[in-house]
């Protein structure tokens, strides 16, 4: 049996087909290229019944993979994160049925891990010599760090403001790493350049190859296969290019077409900053894709993304679910860091604690009911993203004393 029923490469614009077995960026349009596996070869040769007794990583999908021969995966032991209940923050927000898919517990402290995971293998298989991308700093980080274990060289550029620590990941796992004094899209465009002119380099910005969707879309199968193959109502995905929420639909249409969950969706929500919201107006203008948003600032960095390509396929993706979009402050976004922290002993990223602030947002609205099953992303852990809490703590004299309680 194959460990991949990959069969081929469509284009998300025009449903073109591609070949799979050779290095590919976007298609002749400059659309992202979609995998496409042989459905009907994996409901044949493997069961949930047999992937429930795999081990707890992401490859248990490995026939819904990319990598055709296990030689080739490149791991860290990435996956199967847990869904927790958060009981006493969902209490706090009028949804009690609400669970944390907790990304923060992944290799590289960021989901970043499982698109850069299958993406690097997938580049090993097909004998790329580098990968080159601009990130907003875990991209780059979990990139470089999988490109050194599969032992290919990476060339990676982020802005300045990029969390500091994830500078520190690329160099100590031997990136070639370059600052920019600009955004994501200043970075993206000097990237490409280089690409053009160092052969064997590969260029894997967000949806510019096709693999790391690949990874990410199995969030969607562990959170289907961790609820015993049912899926939530409501899943509420922090957006920065798109990818992870693009990966989840996918995800659920496949496992739809394989029969192996019913027909639901679950409604997906496109969560954004008030800083950086250019997917939220199109959707709320009724627009197919978004504008690219000047000056965009929020301290949300994944999800600092003016532009995304994807952004079509976003807007479909929430279109087709029931699905809505929602940008929330950094005010918000700081205030629910501190919130679940309290409530559950999770500090969470700020991407995650975006989600939570529009599931509080969405609940008194009433676009979420009370009885509904709802799943947020935590994207990463928090300890990438100290300069979010403020320590303002008194310092004792070494003779002195504990002030008394209370
Ligand atoms: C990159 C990132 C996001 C956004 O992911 P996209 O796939 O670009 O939408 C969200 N949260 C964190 C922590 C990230 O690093």
């Amino acid at each position: 049996m194959p460990y991949s029923s990959l069969s081929h490469l469509e284009c998300s614009r025009t449903a073109k087909r591609y070949e799979a077995d050779q290095v590919q960026g976007v298609s002749e349009v400059g659309a992202p290229l979609l995998v496409r596996y042989d459905l009907d070869e994996v409901r044949a040769n493997v069961t949930p019944e047999e992937i429930a007794g795999r081990p707890h990583d992401l490859w248990r999908y490995h026939e819904l993979l990319p990598v055709r021969d296990p030689a080739n995966v490149t791991t860290l032991g990435e996956g199967m994160t847990p869904l927790l209940p958060i009981p006493t923050y969902g209490a706090q927000i009028g949804v009690p049925h609400l669970l944390m898919k907790d990304e923060g517990l992944i290799p590289t402290g960021s989901f970043k891990a499982r698109g850069a995971a299958v993406g690097v293998s997938r580049a090993r298989e097909l004998g790329v010599k580098a990968v080159a991308m601009p990130t907003n700093g875990n991209a780059g980080a979990a990139w470089s760090v999988y490109a050194a274990r599969a032992g290919i060289g990476s060339l990676i550029v982020m802005p300045v403001d990029a969390p500091e620590i994830t500078r520190r990941e690329c160099v100590v796992s031997g990136a070639e790493l370059y600052l920019v004094d600009g955004l994501i899209n200043h970075a993206g465009a000097l990237v490409k350049a280089a690409v053009e002119e160092r052969p064997g380099y590969q260029e894997v910005s967000t949806l510019k190859e096709p693999y790391r969707i690949e990874g990410k879309k199995t969030m969607g199968y562990e959170i289907a296969e961790q609820l015993g193959w049912q899926v939530p109502d409501v899943i509420l995905y922090p957006a920065g290019g798109g990818v992870g929420l693009i990966g989840i639909h996918k995800a659920m249409k496949e496992l739809q077409e394989l029969g192996w969950i019913g027909p639901k969706l679950p409604r997906l929500v496109c969560v954004q900053s008030t800083g950086c919201p250019p997917i939220v107006d199109a959707f709320h203008a009724g627009l197919d894709e978004s504008t690219l948003v000047e000056g965009t600032r929020t301290l949300a960095f994944g999800i600092n993304v003016p532009k995304a390509l994807g952004d079509f396929l976003v807007l479909q993706a929430v279109r087709e679910s029931g699905g809505t979009a929602i940008a929330v402050s950094d005010e918000t976004i700081l205030a629910e860091v501190s919130a679940l922290a309290r409530a559950e002993g999770a500090w969470i990223c700020p991407e995650g604690a975006a989600c939570l602030a529009a599931a509080r947002e969405l609940r008194q609205s009433g676009w979420i009911g009370e009885q509904e099953r709802v799943v947020v992303l935590n994207t990463g852990s928090g300890l990438k993203y100290p300069e979010t809490v403020q320590v303002d703590v008194p310092v004792l004299e070494r003779d002195g004393t504990v002030p008394t309680a209370g």
